[in-house]
């Protein structure tokens, strides 16, 4: 640092700076070297962070791809986020001219029995366009003034994944999750109470719908002084998820009463075995969704269930697949790790039997996997196979803890 210096961007001495960065004829503070980095990165930001002239925007097709890579099956609901969320990103790099067709923003719902890879798919597609990502239970959000967490904290916690970068922020996505469960009920036991009501849902309307919203960048009530940061949520992408249960039913019934009249030759044939292909937004509505939430979630997909087949692949293809995962860890400890086939259709089986479903499998191998994992680094060895006798010993042996 050189003495009496004066930063030639703002004038301070080097008595006032921190920091004094001398040039060939030409000092900055520390202060204004800040102030720089904040413009380039907002600038940055504003052109690259998501390439707004199209270009980086991945297509359908390739989104699907990649999506091929991580999550098993569900090629509807693939097809369905590709080509939204494609559009989504194609209508935010759109130029606002005023005269222009003004795309509107589609906001999705998954609709599918739990573990079967909806949050999965909506992280998946976050880390395919690099845009911060969060997921919310929406059982925990509340009306301001009840425990729990409010509406604003969405998106508290995604400027947080944005490392505070509001614009980086307003392109991200939400995942929230049991949407289904926020549905006003009618049953509900206190009265002046309706806190997983319609008033969340109102809250929630405003964010879906695109709206500024002033958000505590630290969360909740516990930091009275905090200054709220704006967060305009037009561009950021909301994708909810729920198991709707009985849904099928439900579309079942509404099929049956819609082809009473039909003449004989005019019948509509219908997969009974999956009912879910012809969901309906009018089959949400059962749920205590007010409508407004329902026609700000115009992209409608299923998941069908996970099954043997299905989780059998899920142990050993996604790319970071659990059976890759603790090769990787062996690996890491020089030891080649190697499953037979038998012991993945066990755990498969066992999958099943606990009714599990996908979100069991790694709890399984990691039962069988404990004892190896112990043992292991401290001995000299550069080869495991795991065979189903030294599998079975271990899952009778825990077989309540799984049950549990
Ligand atoms: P949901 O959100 O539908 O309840 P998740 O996406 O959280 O289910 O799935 C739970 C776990 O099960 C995931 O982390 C993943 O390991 C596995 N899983 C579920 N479905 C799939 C799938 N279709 N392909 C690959 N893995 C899956």
């Amino acid at each position: 640092m050189a003495k009496n210096s004066k930063c030639n961007f703002c004038g301070r001495t080097n008595k006032d700076a921190k920091l004094m960065v001398t040039g060939f004829d030409a000092c900055i503070c520390n202060f204004c070297v800040e102030a720089a980095h904040d413009a380039v990165q907002g600038e940055l930001v504003k052109d690259d962070a998501f390439d707004m002239k199209g270009k980086s925007i991945p297509k359908p097709r390739e989104i699907k791809t990649f999506l091929d890579q991580y999550v098993i099956g569900q090629d509807a609901a693939k097809r369905f986020l590709s080509v939204a969320v494609y559009n989504h990103y194609k209508r935010i790099s759109q130029k606002t001219d005023v005269e222009d067709v003004e795309i509107e923003k589609s906001n999705i719902i998954l609709v599918g029995a739990t573990g079967t890879g909806k949050t999965l798919l909506a992280r998946t597609i976050a880390k395919k366009l690099h845009v911060p990502f969060t997921i919310v239970d929406a059982t925990v959000l509340t009306e301001a003034g009840y425990v729990g967490e409010d509406i604003e904290g969405i998106l508290t916690r995604l400027l947080q994944a944005a490392d505070y970068n509001v614009k980086v922020a307003e392109q991200g996505i939400v995942f929230i999750d049991e949407i289904d469960k926020i549905a006003r009920k009618g049953d509900n036991p206190s009265i002046t109470r309706d806190v997983s009501g319609e008033g969340v849902q109102q809250g929630l309307l405003k964010l879906l719908e695109g709206a500024v919203v002033n958000v505590p960048p630290q969360g909740g009530r516990k930091h009275p002084e905090q200054k709220f940061i704006p967060v305009n949520t037009q561009n950021v992408l909301f994708i909810c998820g729920g198991a709707f249960d009985g849904i099928e039913k439900r579309i079942a019934n509404r099929l049956n009463t819609n082809v009473v009249g039909f003449s004989s030759n005019n019948q509509i044939t219908f997969d009974r075995n999956n009912m879910m292909k012809y969901i309906a937004p009018q089959d949400l509505k059962a749920f205590g969704l007010i409508p407004e939430i329902i026609g700000r979630l115009p992209v409608l997909t299923y998941l069908e269930p996970l099954d043997r087949e299905a989780l059998r692949r899920i142990l050993t293809e996604p790319k970071n697949s659990i059976i890759k995962q603790y090769v990787k860890l062996f690996k890491m400890d020089n030891v080649d790790l190697s499953f037979d086939d038998e012991v993945l259709e066990y755990i498969v089986d066992k999958a099943i039997e606990y009714k599990l479903g996908a979100r069991g499998l790694r709890a399984i191998v990691e039962t069988v996997m404990t004892d190896a994992m112990f043992d292991i680094p401290s001995e000299h060895q550069d080869k495991l196979n795991i065979d189903l006798n030294y599998t079975k010993e271990r899952i009778e042996h825990s077989a309540t803890r799984l049950l549990a």
